[in-house]
């Protein structure tokens, strides 16, 4: 079955299609609501873990949280299986001389069922190219992880009218051609709404959303038809619920607002039921 409920490593069944609108939400049946917390959290944060492990219950959509990648293995141990654990990053090769890197089987042998790949945070600061998130996306799957693909535009770009230009560049370049919905997911994170409170209209978000599900279709084929389109970029507890409820709107990747349980949680609640 295409897309319903793998990301948290547990089939469950769908609870109804009622008020779902869009043409893929019927195909991609389950939400994903994934909490990145980039370089943030020590031992003392595995508490809001044990926190939304109590709090998750028959979420309406899969959760993922991708911690720092050394609370990884403690955080396995930690949620014992309530929602899926992944990284933030890795690196294309295995092992070897790769001083400070980590590997796809690194996170996977740490519990890790899935890893962000190119967040535009790595694409400025660490030079990262299309083609360095292609080989990544790879390496998650040799690894046996699900990617997540970030893809989105800076503010100048969409202000000069090239934001569809972009993106369609970006996941025609990072995005390799044996993507499936399976394996990877699609985060689309517009540069200028990262951490800034700032977010697209509505209508502009399922704009981008029907353009990069256009796109994924023309570059990959009937494989990315059931493809998770996650939105990112300033989601909080008070617009969640009109985000995920956008056409083709598949999930959310969520920064600020996944480092508290509670926050979270408000995110996770506004998913379709
Ligand atoms: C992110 O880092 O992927 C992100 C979307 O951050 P925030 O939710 O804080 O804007």
């Amino acid at each position: 079955m295409i897309g319903a409920g793998h990301w948290c490593g547990k089939p469950r069944p769908i609870k109804g299609l009622a008020g779902i609108s869009g043409l893929f939400r019927g195909l991609l049946m389950r939400q994903l609501v994934a909490g990145n917390w980039k370089m943030n959290g020590l031992s003392a944060d595995l508490a809001e873990l044990e926190a939304l492990k109590g709090g998750v219950g028959e979420a309406a959509c899969d959760v993922l949280v991708c911690p720092p990648a050394t609370l990884i293995a403690r955080a396995t141990w930690a949620v014992k299986g309530a929602f899926a654990l992944g990284g933030q990053d890795c690196h294309a090769e295995i092992s070897g001389a790769f001083t400070g890197e980590v590997s796809a089987e690194m996170l996977k042998d740490a519990g890790a069922s899935a890893v962000i790949v190119g967040h535009s945070e790595r694409r400025q600061y660490s030079g990262e190219t299309d083609a360095i998130v292609a080989s990544k996306a790879k390496a998650a799957w040799r690894a046996g992880l699900k990617a997540i693909i970030c893809i989105g535009e800076t503010e100048a770009q969409r202000q000069g009218g090239e934001a569809n230009m972009v993106c369609q560049g970006q996941l025609a370049g990072s995005v390799p051609a044996d993507a499936t919905a399976d394996n990877t997911a699609i985060a689309y994170e517009p540069v200028w709404a990262i951490g800034t409170g700032r977010t697209p209209t509505s209508d502009d978000i399922a704009a981008m959303h029907l353009h990069i599900r256009r796109s994924l279709v023309e570059h990959l084929g009937p494989a990315a038809m059931g493809m998770l389109i996650l939105y990112g970029g300033s989601v909080k507890p008070s617009n969640a619920a009109e985000i995920l409820a956008l056409p083709d709107v598949g999930g959310a990747l969520v920064g600020g607002a996944s480092l508290k349980a509670k926050d979270f949680l408000a995110i996770i609640a506004a998913c379709a039921k």
